[in-house]
């Protein structure tokens, strides 16, 4: 038997190194990761930089409570600030990063009303939770945190019907990522914040996906003229050491004063001397340009595929998180499993749709042997299918 809750579907495989974009399983098979752990290894496996700076701060000092200063927090929040006005609070994980906007906001606002969205994912914990915009998600752990409302993605009068002075805030993800890499319309997106400001409402926005260069920019909303009172992260800030962030305007700090929000282990020591460098070395002009070459050289890549082929009906996505949209969500798990024995993990998102996530520091060869494999799976699957 196994002494663990069946509560994840596990393959029967199992990862045993690592090394940049690389993963090696029991036997010995090399696999080109499209993956990055879900969004996380954004640097890539085994990085010498980063093995180096975990092991020095490990010789000195893993952790200290938040009652004493703590100068890593200190540095990453000012990197992650990026010249303006935010100030942060460091967790552990996105779920949590989430329940701190979620109770910042109703401190803030003294509301309680949140308005999130379909297929919206923020995470499993009870606050996080409800704001999910997914049945599947809630069902057998009813009763949820009062107050959340979930309206259509992208459609601006079901958010018209529902915003007012009692909502607190607006939350949601620019790109939907569990829910199948969707693509928020950057005029809804300006439109929400409008609204918001009409209403005095806080505009939270979800980066744990999209943040850290995963698009191309260090953070996503900067593509959409948005500025959110609030923002989370996680998944790639701590290169899979576990490490979340909330961030809120410098005007809500007062909200979040002594006593009022904590956590034992958010932004030790160990934890922020990673996530510092993993920072350092993203948020610059050329790395975030070389993303956005090798997502439109895969981006590229893919829709020549899907021209040519009936099992595809779309491919969409920002920098290096893109989704191949299938037209028979049954096709999802063959697909799937023959891209693995080819050597090549992936991941799914919604129903029907394979996402790919490689490390930031995927190289151009490394897009094009992916390619290669996703080409040669796909012509394969539609002649069998004929
Ligand atoms: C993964 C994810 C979360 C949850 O993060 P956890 O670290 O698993 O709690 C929340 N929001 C988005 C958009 C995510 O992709």
């Amino acid at each position: 038997m196994s002494y663990l809750f069946p509560n994840y579907q596990r393959k029967e495989l199992e990862m045993m190194e690592g090394f940049q974009n690389t993963l090696i399983d029991q036997n010995g098979k090399h696999y080109l990761d499209f993956t990055s752990g879900i969004g996380v290894m954004n640097l890539g496996y085994n990085d010498p930089e980063l093995n180096q700076v975990l092991q020095d701060q490990s010789k000195r000092l893993w952790h200290t409570p938040n009652l004493y200063e703590n100068h890593l927090q200190e540095q990453t929040a000012e990197k992650l600030a990026k010249g303006k006005e935010y100030v942060s609070y460091f967790c552990n994980s996105g779920a949590e990063a989430n329940e701190a906007a979620i109770k910042l906001a109703r401190k803030a606002t003294g509301r309680s009303k949140i308005i999130t969205f379909t297929n919206s994912f923020h995470g499993r914990t009870y606050g996080a939770m409800s704001a999910t915009g997914q049945n599947s998600i809630h069902q057998g752990f009813e009763p949820l945190v009062p107050d959340f409302t979930y309206v259509p993605f992208n459609e601006l009068e079901p958010l018209k019907a529902v915003v007012d002075q009692q909502t607190a805030a607006v939350m949601l993800e620019l790109i939907q990522g569990e829910g199948g890499v969707v693509l928020a319309d950057e005029q809804w997106v300006q439109a929400v914040q409008s609204l918001c400001h009409e209403f005095g409402a806080l505009l939270i926005i979800d980066e744990i996906q999209t943040g850290i260069g995963r698009t191309g920019t260090f953070y996503v909303y900067e593509n959409y003229q948005v500025e959110p009172d609030i923002f989370t992260l996680a998944k790639g800030l701590g290169n899979g050491i576990p490490v979340g962030a909330m961030l809120g305007k410098a005007c809500l700090a007062e909200s979040f004063g002594p006593g009022s929000h904590g956590s034992t282990f958010g932004g030790n020591k160990l934890a922020m001397s990673v996530a510092c460098k993993v920072v350092e070395r993203i948020d610059q002009e050329n790395f975030l340009q070389d993303v956005q070459n090798k997502g439109h050289q895969l981006y590229t890549g893919l829709k020549q595929i899907a021209e040519n082929n009936p099992l595809i009906r779309s491919v969409r996505g920002k920098g290096l998180m893109l989704g191949i949209e299938l037209v028979d969500q049954d096709t999802v798990k063959s697909m799937m499993d023959q891209l693995e024995a080819e050597g090549l993990l992936v991941l799914k998102a919604g129903q029907n749709v394979l996402r790919l996530l490689p490390p930031l520091t995927i190289t151009e060869e490394e897009v094009d042997q992916g390619l290669e494999i996703v080409e040669k799976v796909f012509n394969s699957l539609s002649q069998a299918d004929l």
